[in-house]
């Protein structure tokens, strides 16, 4: 039996960088099921950091991490955490008053977006189709974040094991017990580790693994999100290309690499599993493809598909259960897990060591009643 102060259940973005913070204040072991970091959800995103989604909790969390992923905390990482890259929230005429409500929600966290005209989307992105039946306005918000998602997971990894805490893969939970006032969690494998407090950063298998402890579930749904991937054509330079998204989240479309990533922003309702894509949300894509872009799309280069999971008001969750001594829920991270991270991890730390709620986050409009799990059961109740 392996003992330490917190036990940390996922290591994808979520559970590595809570176990960076609270490296600071104990002994962590984050336990992951799979052989690699960032397997699941974490390892499937596309990056980006931006207003143009989620709800104004979302918005307030993504602003307070914005200052993490600019200027990192010295020798955090080797390498940049991110760059700058515009979005563009499209519209046709029928969307125009999706595209006003958007722009009045951003513009609470950022006032350095503009609206577009259809020469100005042209000019910013040639291959949209613009006119009356197509495009015909667009926000601009030149200060979004392309972010690097190894670089992030290595980092809090590496900050991890420098504070004398463990991170061990290859390892999957399948019981958990309460022991006096400890959890002692077992793995596949036979070993066995205990700690007062037990963080379920399980991903799209939180509701699972709070099912091992016996601990009311979040009813947590985990959704599919697909991408394709292929070549422009050739010549065509995209790499100064915005990340592309309509106000309605039917399609966004993104260069990376020499390449383009487009979604259809698909939802599509999973267990929690090692999700792939499927041949109708390949086709959806490609047809978005055609419907908003004069693009010819000849090959599919790749496509790969991840779950984003939600809580029923789709604000990530961070707390104690109310029904369990030391069982702490960090799950619900939804689309937008990777750029709200450095805000959750900070609130994790306040939370599970009795600190204050960090002032700033209060500030950007989020508080401790919004992100706390209890919420969910009350509303349920
Ligand atoms: C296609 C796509 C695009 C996205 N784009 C963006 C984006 O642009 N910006 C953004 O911020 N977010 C984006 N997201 C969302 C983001 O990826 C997620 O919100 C985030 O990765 C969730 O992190 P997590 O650590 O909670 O989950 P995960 O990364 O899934 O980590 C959970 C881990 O828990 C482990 N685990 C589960 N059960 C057990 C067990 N019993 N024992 C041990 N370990 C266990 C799993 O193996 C897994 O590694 C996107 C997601 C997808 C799928």
């Amino acid at each position: 039996m392996t003992g330490s102060d917190f036990l940390i259940i996922g290591g994808g973005i979520a559970g590595l960088s809570a176990a960076s913070r609270l490296a600071r204040h104990g002994k962590v072991v984050l336990l992951e099921a799979e052989d690699a970091l960032g397997y699941h959800s974490s390892g499937r995103s596309v990056t980006f950091s931006h207003f143009g989604i989620g709800n104004a909790a979302v918005r307030g969390l993504t602003a307070h991490s914005r200052s993490f992923f600019e200027t990192p905390p010295e020798r955090f990482s080797p390498t940049p955490l991110c760059r700058t890259q515009a979005s563009l929230y499209a519209a046709t005429e029928e969307m125009l008053g999706e595209l006003d409500l958007m722009h009045r929600e951003i513009s609470h966290f950022t006032d350095q977006t503009h609206l577009a005209d259809a020469s100005e989307i042209r000019a910013r992105c040639p291959v949209l189709k613009t006119g009356p039946d197509a495009l015909v306005s667009a926000i601009v918000d030149p200060s979004g974040l392309r972010l690097d998602a190894d670089a992030l997971l290595q980092s809090f990894a590496r900050e991890v094991r420098a504070k004398g805490s463990e991170i061990l893969t290859g390892r999957r939970i399948l019981s958990i017990d309460r022991a006096g006032t400890d959890w002692r969690v077992g793995t596949e494998a036979g070993d066995e580790y205990s700690a007062p407090i037990l963080v379920n950063a399980a991903g799209a298998w939180a509701d699972h693994v709070a099912g091992l402890a016996h601990v009311r579930p979040l009813g947590l749904e985990p959704m599919r999100r697909t991408i394709i991937a292929f070549d422009p054509p050739e010549g065509t330079h995209i790499a100064d290309w915005p990340f592309v998204h309509t106000v309605r989240g039917d399609f966004y479309m993104l260069p990376e690499s020499g390449r383009l990533l487009v979604s259809p922003v698909d939802e599509v309702p999973s267990d929690p599993c090692d999700a792939y894509p499927e041949e109708y949300d390949i086709a959806l894509a490609a047809s978005r493809v055609e419907e908003y872009t004069n693009l010819p799309l000849r090959r599919i280069a790749h496509s790969w598909a991840g779950l984003r999971s939600f809580v029923a008001d789709r604000v990530p969750t961070a707390g104690f259960a109310p029904d369990a001594p030391g069982f702490f829920w960090l799950a619900g991270q939804g689309g937008y897990g990777l750029q709200t991270a450095p805000a959750m991890a900070e609130i994790v730390e306040a939370l599970v060591t009795g600190g204050d709620w960090p002032s700033k986050i209060t500030g950007l409009g989020v508080t401790r009643k919004e992100i706390e799990p209890g919420r969910l059961f009350a509303a349920n109740s």
